[in-house]
């Protein structure tokens, strides 16, 4: 019997249990594919993912495998500066490719405790009072308390579970993959400058060893659930570059559209969605596996408090109350980026006077704190005149221990406490204190949530009782 089945060990997948093996929740994460999956589709990890990864210790190990970019030109692929005053210890892209953030997060799980099998997928499932009978494609049969769909865009969880994925269908179609190619390197450069000064989603990059990787369009919305074909990619670069380049021995193809959707539910009963089985949208400014993975981190601690017997009421309920809007906010700013990137008169014009009003610091800022999602405020009720903190992460401040970060690795939550006078209290199983005057805060208090959200402020203890129960519930819990 396992506490969580997760379907899909892809990056939401990965963290999500993680995360619950923090709070020795014992999970078993379900991958229909026998190996990793070698598509290099990311552009890279955003400040906020980065921020968490530093959280959990991952940074370190992430670091030496990825490229650090300025954080900027990523809205509409606008080019403009990074902006300054990004408040972030952070404040960089790390360009690293998918397959190596996987397998790192997938042996980051592993490491902690949780199983993974792979070559089998879920088939089916069935929910009672007492947990969730998931069918494997083997035909096994699993039991276990909760059941959470990370299984990606075309998600057999969200199909079965008949929750409603409302939004707009594809209209673009893109092939993408990294092939050999025998045309001489020069020739490729020019073509491609010229085809691609009229034709967005083209380029041909290489990658040596004469191994390229390949972005075209394609004509026709093709059946995205079959992958496709040399022979596709062939006709493609014909009809948009008059070559085909002599492309020959694919190392992997693949194909996506920009459908944009986004699940009613989150949750029905003991059955959650996360990552792209949640919200599908267009891959512009490169933010859907970041979106998955802070889903996991924002869920990761509810569940386990729900598993472990201590979680408030409502509390499980929070997942959906916070990260749908989130998630709605990165389908409107796709939206927003797939018409600045058409060639239509009108949108050019609207995409010139973007491209002004970027100029200007704080609309820059503004852009960039979206994508990069250090901008997300949760609602925790906090009053206009009240602090702008509340509900908001808290940046990796210097404490007397070094980084506050460094304190976050056991997904636990943190008082961080200036006076001197507060206690966690009955809550100290599952809330660390730190008593530090010195700590880089404008706030008398903070209490930290596990996924570094700031749930309350202030410094008296009889308010912050409430608001332990509110996140943590009764002092002395199970
Ligand atoms: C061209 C392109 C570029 C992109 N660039 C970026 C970028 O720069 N930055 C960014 O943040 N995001 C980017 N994305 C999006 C990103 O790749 C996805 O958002 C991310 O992979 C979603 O992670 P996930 O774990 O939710 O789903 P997935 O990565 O799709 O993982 C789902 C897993 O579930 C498995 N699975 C499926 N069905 C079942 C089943 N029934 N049972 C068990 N297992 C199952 C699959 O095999 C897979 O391993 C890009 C996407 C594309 C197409």
């Amino acid at each position: 019997m396992f506490d969580v089945i997760i379907a899909g060990c892809g990056p939401t997948g990965a963290m999500l249990a993680a995360e619950l093996r923090l709070h020795d929740v014992r999970v078993l994460v379900v991958e229909k594919e026998s190996g990793p999956s070698p598509a290099v589709r990311i552009v890279g990890l955003h400040i906020r993912s980065l921020e968490l990864m530093a959280m959990r210790g991952l940074l370190d190990r992430l670091l030496p495998h990825g490229r650090r970019r300025p954080a900027a030109g990523f809205f509409a692929a606008i080019p403009k500066p990074a902006p300054q005053g990004l408040d972030s210890a952070y404040a960089y892209l790390l360009g690293i490719p998918q397959p190596v953030v996987n397998r790192l997060l997938e042996e980051h799980a592993v490491a902690l405790g949780a199983q993974v099998r792979r070559g089998a997928a879920v088939a089916g499932f069935e929910q009672d009072d007492d947990g969730v009978t998931v069918e494997l494609s083997d035909g096994e049969r699993v039991r276990a308390g909760h059941l959470v769909g990370c299984d990606g865009a075309r998600s057999t969880v969200r199909k079965l579970l008949g929750v409603g994925f409302p939004g707009e269908p594809s209209r673009n179609d893109t092939l993408m993959g990294e092939m050999e190619v025998s045309a001489p390197p020069e020739e490729i450069a020019a073509t491609v400058a010229e085809v691609s000064r009229d034709v967005q989603r083209f380029w041909l990059r290489p990658f040596g060893e004469g191994v390229y990787s390949i972005v075209v369009p394609a004509a026709e919305v093709g059946d995205r659930a079959q992958p496709p074909t040399l022979e596709d990619f062939r006709r493609e670069l014909r009809a948009v570059a008059g070559t085909d380049f002599g492309v020959h021995s694919p190392r992997w193809l693949s194909r996506f559209g920009d459908a944009t959707r986004l699940v009613d539910r989150y949750r029905v009963g003991r059955v959650l969605l996360a990552g792209d089985a949640a919200h599908i949208h267009p891959p512009l400014g490169g933010q859907g596996l970041n979106l998955g993975v802070q889903d996991a981190v924002n869920l990761g601690w509810k569940l386990a408090a729900q598993v472990r017997g201590w979680a408030p009421d409502g509390l499980l309920d929070t997942y959906q109350a916070e990260r749908r809007p989130v998630a709605a906010d990165v389908l409107d700013n796709t939206r927003a980026q797939t018409e600045l990137s058409s060639a239509e008169p009108g949108a050019r014009a609207v995409r010139r006077l973007l491209t002004e009003l970027m100029d200007f610091e704080e609309v820059n800022r503004h852009l960039i704190e979206k994508i990069t999602a250090t901008a997300v405020r949760y609602d925790f009720g906090r009053r206009p005149d009240g602090p702008d903190l509340l509900g908001r992460r808290l940046p990796d401040i210097q404490v007397k221990q070094g980084n506050l970060y460094g304190l976050l690795r056991q997904g636990r939550g943190l008082l961080l406490d200036r006076t001197g006078r507060l206690t966690a209290g009955g809550w100290a199983d599952r809330v660390d204190l730190l008593t530090d005057p010195t700590a880089e805060l404008d706030v008398p208090a903070a209490l930290m949530r596990p996924d570094g959200h700031v749930a309350w402020i202030g410094d008296d203890q009889r308010d912050l009782d409430v608001h332990l129960s509110r996140w943590f519930g009764g002092p002395d819990a199970p």
